[in-house]
């Protein structure tokens, strides 16, 4: 088992889902990950943890009747005395929590105290079937550990640069100033965390870096980032927006709700609809699942090609709009399980993109699979790259600077590249 002798801080990351508790334990400042676990069927009969550290892996199998019990399984795993990851729970120095929704309040992760607590209540609002869970995620680790510093790291925060040109919505003002409606994005952990990664891999200096980062996952967006700030990115007031996605439908005509609420939807149906039936599950009738499709297709399946190519076309596009707004793009970065796994949708997004500097090189793409690296020809204006996204490490970057550092407001090495910033 690894301890925390040589100095270094360990910090336990938490994500916790309505029946889930991820968790990964990262060793900082060496970015370790030392070993990660998940408690599946929080609530149900029997709930399953699987835990994975090196080459050890511990299954435990018991009915775990809430989150705090989760959360006393999980320490009861991790100090397991053959196939735990530390010997004992006083190893951690912290811990960071991955919360959804930070609303317009936090535009950086934050250090948690009573106030972002409510905060996160308060935008239960915005993000209902996220927030709460990760709110009691707090909870139950604030009770549990006390004494340590633990931090919020909001999906949202990343997007709190865009300026209101991007994030207002053409709707009356009261709808934004009385609702809060307005675009926040999401995925912005892991697009903070690839554009500077990108960056690094170019050896670029953040501040005359401009990225288009594409997180293509289940769900997925893409964001413009210029010199580490977002400047726009593609999910909206929720994760429907944007892209077609696994089984969300992404941008829409508005007047297509009404058109078929006319017709005897209710509101709920609808949700239920554009959420989980739609998007490449629903064009394809096949699944919601990449490489379904891509062996569907390969046999001939017309209705999965189809989905395929709107997929990718949606992706484009959304590039394009990009690039005109960032003007000079410096770095196209792929990420997320299609992203980083699907050379050949890489390879499809990249075809058609030659006349805004983006130039592929297809053998080094196919090649790189699902490895780190760039995958563009030596020539292109734009250098296009694969990188594994990794939002625990991010988190553990977070807690680690925010609560080891002795500051509030940190900037990364000495550049000016904002990681986070602290809003007044
Ligand atoms: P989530 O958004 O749920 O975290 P992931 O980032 O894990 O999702 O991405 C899941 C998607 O990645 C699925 O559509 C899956 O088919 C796709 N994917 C995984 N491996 C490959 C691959 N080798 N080729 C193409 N797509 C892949």
């Amino acid at each position: 088992m690894v301890g925390s002798e040589d100095n270094g801080k360990i910090i336990l990351v938490l994500n916790c889902g309505s029946s889930s508790l991820k968790y990964d334990l990262i060793k900082m400042p060496h970015r370790q990950s030392l070993g990660k676990g998940l408690v599946e069927r929080i609530g149900e009969e029997k709930s399953v943890l699987e835990q994975k550290s090196g080459e050890r892996k511990l299954v435990i199998e018991q009915k775990v009747k809430d989150h705090h019990e989760a959360m006393e399984l999980v320490m009861k795993a991790i100090t397991d005395k053959d196939e735990g990851i530390i010997n004992n729970v006083s190893e951690i120095a912290g811990i960071g929590h991955r919360v959804v929704h930070g609303g317009d309040k936090y535009a950086s992760s934050v250090i948690i105290d009573e106030s972002v607590v409510a905060a996160i209540e308060e935008f239960i609002e915005l993000a209902p079937l996220h927030n709460p869970p990760n709110l009691i995620g707090v909870q139950v680790a604030r009770s549990l550990m006390p004494d340590l510093p633990q931090v919020a790291v909001f999906d949202t925060a990343f997007h709190q640069t865009m300026p209101p040109h991007a994030y207002l919505y053409g709707l009356p003002r009261k709808f934004y100033e009385e609702f809060k409606i307005r675009r926040y994005g999401f995925h912005g952990t892991s697009h903070r965390y690839v554009a500077a990664r990108v960056t690094d891999l170019c050896k670029r200096h953040p501040s005359n870096t401009n990225v288009i980062s594409c997180h293509l996952g289940n769900g997925g967006s893409v964001t413009a980032i210029a010199k580490g700030r977002s400047i726009d990115t593609s999910m909206g007031f929720t994760p429907l927006e944007g892209m077609i996605m696994g089984t969300r439908c992404g941008d829409l005509d508005p007047a297509i709700i009404g058109f078929l609420m006319e017709r005897g939807y209710s509101s709920k149906e609808l949700m239920k609809v554009l959420n989980k039936e739609s998007g490449l599950l629903g064009l394809s009738g096949v699944s919601n699942d990449m490489r379904d499709l891509e062996k569907a297709a390969d046999e001939g399946n017309h209705r999965a090609k189809e989905a395929i190519d709107c997929y990718a076309y949606r992706v484009r596009k959304y590039i394009g709009a990009y690039s005109a707004n960032l003007i000079k793009v410096d770095a196209l970065v792929f990420t997320g399980g299609i992203g980083q796994n699907g050379w050949r949708m890489r390879e499809r997004i990249c075809r058609r993109l030659e006349n805004i500097g983006i130039f592929m090189d297809f053998k080094l793409n196919k090649e790189m699979g699902s490895k780190e690296g760039i995958v563009s020809e030596a020539f292109s204006p734009v250098t296009v790259a694969v990188i594994p996204t990794n939002e625990e490490l991010q988190i553990a970057i977070d807690v680690y600077e925010l609560a080891f550092s002795g500051k509030n407001e940190y900037r990364r090495r000495e550049t000016d590249f904002v990681v986070g910033i602290k809003r007044p």
